[in-house]
């Protein structure tokens, strides 16, 4: 695998295989990577020629400097899981190669109100630093296929609004949530969860599970009351449970007149913040 740091070498390594007629899929990263990240390298491998996976903790997307601070950084031990995950090149570029002196990379267009609720609502201006940064990488890479997860389930739906608004010319996959064995989202944000809340932290994705059988006999608004107060106990506070249209992140209140419909929820597990969701119906 390489391992690239400057915007110059980038250029030159992928103008190589472009010229070859290769094609590219492409994982963007902020670090400390799990298996779900691996996840996305694999789907990516399947389907392209070459792999390129980016780290870069993006300061843009940060509203808060301390989380921004202690956002874990592993790039050693991300390069060896990349290597066995069958990646061919790694990006990790400093902030000053994304975001050089006198460049504009803002990003102008219409999120068209997705930017404005859940995350949005409790994080202003995260999906504004994220298409920016995102959109910057999509010009240096130039990818085929960006691969990214249903994890972040407001971001990849803002990144495909995007790639239509923009017209580029690029697929973009998203991959399912891969989940610990007690059906915590892995989020490299566990790793500052001690050995208590992380075990207690499922309650997150039971709950999820458990309001889409509530959501048979109940009123979307009870659903969304019931989940929070469910998620109510010793450490947790939740900020949100939403259950939104999976197209506009519009509220639901009659799930029998949405064809996608999807529960978010963000909650803080004692210092640490954790984002999960759930689809309740894709047809
Ligand atoms: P991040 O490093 O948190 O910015 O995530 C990079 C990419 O990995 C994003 O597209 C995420 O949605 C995706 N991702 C993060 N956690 C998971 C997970 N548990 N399962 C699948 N994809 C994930």
């Amino acid at each position: 695998m390489k391992r690239i740091t400057s915007v110059n070498s980038l250029h030159r390594t992928l103008n190589t295989y472009r010229k070859q007629g290769l094609t590219i899929g492409f994982v963007p990263t902020m670090g400390a990577l799990h298996a779900g990240h691996l996840s996305l390298i694999q789907q990516a491998a399947k389907k392209n020629d070459i792999v390129v996976c980016s780290i870069f903790v993006n300061p843009t997307q940060f509203n808060n400097a301390s989380d921004l601070a202690k956002y874990p950084r592993t790039l050693k031990k991300d390069g060896q899981l990349l290597e066995t995950a069958g990646c061919h090149l790694l990006f990790a570029p400093s902030v000053d190669e994304i975001y050089p002196p006198g460049l504009d990379t803002e990003v102008h267009f219409s999120f068209k109100g997705l930017d404005k609720m859940m995350e949005g609502r409790f994080r202003p201006g995260h999906f504004k630093g994220m298409a920016q940064v995102v959109k910057r990488l999509l010009d240096l890479v130039q990818p085929n296929d960006l691969y990214m997860g249903q994890k972040d389930f407001q971001q990849f739906t803002i990144v495909a609004h995007m790639i239509k608004t923009l017209k580029l010319p690029i697929r973009l996959v998203v991959c399912p949530i891969m989940r610990e064995g007690h059906g915590l989202a892995m989020s490299s944000r566990n790793e500052r969860l001690n050995a208590d809340l992380r075990a207690r932290a499922a309650i997150i994705y039971k709950t999820l599970k458990a309001a889409k059988t509530k959501l048979k006999t109940m009123e979307v608004s009870e659903v969304e009351k019931w989940a929070l107060k469910r998620m109510e106990v010793p450490d947790f506070q939740p900020e949100y449970f939403s259950i939104v249209d999976g197209h506009t992140l519009k509220p639901v209140e009659n799930p029998e007149l949405h064809d996608y419909v999807v529960a978010c929820t963000a909650i803080w597990a004692g210092d640490v913040r954790l984002i999960d969701n759930m689809i309740y119906k894709n047809r």
